[in-house]
């Protein structure tokens, strides 16, 4: 990993750099600053206008600047004169609060005090469609069960070798991917690692998907659910704590009957407590409401949860534990925001490990058959007002992951749920007009 970016373009024969952050709303923004200015961009770092992005500013505020951060430089493999690297917000001389990475690396900090590292993988599904954004770009994708389809994976051989060849190149630990659940969706599998490397990553991997699919005359959607009768976009995350100081998996414990340590337990316990809250964070668009609580689809099953629960290796709750030494995360969606969504899962689990939560029993039932008859859980948000409510209500969420951070979110979030409340939808016509 370079620590000096001039010199890493100077080794490896790279022209520009794309100097980038992620804004509340989960969009990457970035300037283009060539090799022969990046000494000075390195030093003062690049200026934006922090109103134009989703960041709660005015167009009063001074200059945002994003300070590139060496460690996370990425050579583009498709473009390798480009290299792309995570900046870190400042403004007049300071981090800025609701900065996503800043926030992120806040919670990491907080881990660090008590010796923990968190590792984190995720899953990134989605969906490959025409460029008009209208329909599946592959027409024969049609099969009923469709997930693990050969010939409809097959028929993307180009492009997703070539993804996987990029992450391969990378040293990302690539080790498979597969035809999904719907019609025309994918999903790629690479190596966990630190929460910060992770969340880099998971900007990279959109950035890159959408850009090599570009190249094929193609387009990826994250969207959590762009065709109603399908299975939407979900975005897993498996998590793992570490020991600083021996670097032993302290989620592993041979004694449970699932693999996981009382920590780990705890670590969950505070996910189930604040899941309704974090919603708004793991599953931040309008749209992301039709797939968690959605009714069965073409395949069978949603693969997304409807209740704050947690189980053995059993797909149909919010959180699994698929075997030792870690648990899956199944509520986010593909709008999640990749630093945010870090930084949510260590402030409840923390909270979990500093108060000793417990998660109570597990359930080894199918939800899906059976949800209807537990009563004793909590349900999760049916849509992003409610789920923005219990954000707002979330004390342990405001006090660690910032006020700023939330009352900005919370503020932006709400403007966009009264710009939808505007919009009148067909079902609505078709359902109102003979009223
Ligand atoms: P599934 O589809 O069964 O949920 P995948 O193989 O698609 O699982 O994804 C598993 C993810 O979990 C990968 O990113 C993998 O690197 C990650 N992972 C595996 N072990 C751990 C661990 N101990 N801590 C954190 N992440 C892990
Ligand atoms: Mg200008
Ligand atoms: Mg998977
Ligand atoms: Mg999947
Ligand atoms: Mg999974």
């Amino acid at each position: 990993m370079a620590t000096d970016l001039a010199t890493f373009a100077k080794e490896r024969g790279v022209k520009y750099f794309l100097i980038s952050f992620v804004d509340l709303f989960g969009v990457m923004r970035a300037k283009l600053v060539p090799a022969e200015a990046i000494t000075m961009i390195s030093e003062d770092g690049a200026g934006f206008a922090g109103f134009a992005s989703w960041l709660n500013m005015t167009p009063a505020h001074s200059d945002m600047i994003a300070m590139p951060d060496p460690e996370s430089v990425i050579q583009l493999p498709w473009k390798p004169e480009v290299a792309w690297v995570a900046g870190d917000l400042m403004m007049d001389g300071e981090l800025v609060e609701q900065g996503p990475r800043n926030t992120l690396k806040r919670m990491i900090a907080e881990a660090d005090k008590r010796g923990f590292q968190m590792k984190s993988g995720v899953e990134c599904e989605f969906h490959l469609i025409s460029p008009d954004g209208e329909e599946l770009a592959d027409e024969r994708d049609q099969q009923a069960k469709p997930c693990y389809d050969t010939q409809a994976l097959m028929r993307r051989y180009d492009v997703i070798s070539e993804i996987c060849d990029c992450m391969l190149e990378l040293g990302w630990g690539a080790y498979q991917n597969d035809h999904e659940d719907a019609n025309g969706q994918f999903e790629m599998n690479w190596g966990f690692d630190d929460a910060l490397v992770t969340a880099d990553r998971h900007v990279f991997f959109k950035y890159m998907t959408k850009s090599i699919c570009e190249k094929h005359g193609l387009r990826a959607t994250f969207m959590p659910k762009p065709f109603s009768h399908l299975t939407g976009n979900g975005c897993h995350m498996h998590v793992s704590l570490w020991s600083k100081e021996d670097g032993k998996n302290l989620f592993d414990d041979d004694n449970d009957e699932l693999g996981l340590s009382e920590l780990g337990y705890q670590f969950i316990a505070g996910l189930m407590e604040e899941a309704p809250a974090m919603a708004a964070i793991t599953n931040p668009t309008v749209n992301s409401y039709k797939r968690i609580n959605a009714p069965r689809t073409s395949s069978g099953a949603t693969w997304s949860p409807n209740s704050v629960t947690y189980t053995g290796n059993n797909r149909t709750h919010m959180i699994r534990i698929p075997g030792g030494g870690r648990f899956e995360f199944r509520l986010a969606d593909g709008a999640v925001n990749p630093y945010s969504f870090g930084a949510a899962v260590l402030a409840a689990g923390l909270d979990g490990i500093d108060n000793k939560r417990d998660p109570g029993k597990r359930l080894d039932i199918d939800m899906y058959e059976l949800g209807h008859t537990v009563t004793d859980c909590k349900r999760l948000p049916l849509n992003m007002l409610d789920a923005l409510r219990e954000l707002e209500k979330s004390e342990v969420l405001r006090e660690r992951l910032g006020e700023e951070f939330i009352s900005s979110f919370l503020k932006l979030k709400k403007q966009e749920w009264n710009d939808f409340s505007k919009s009148l939808t067909d079902w609505e016509r078709k359902n109102t007009l003979d009223c």
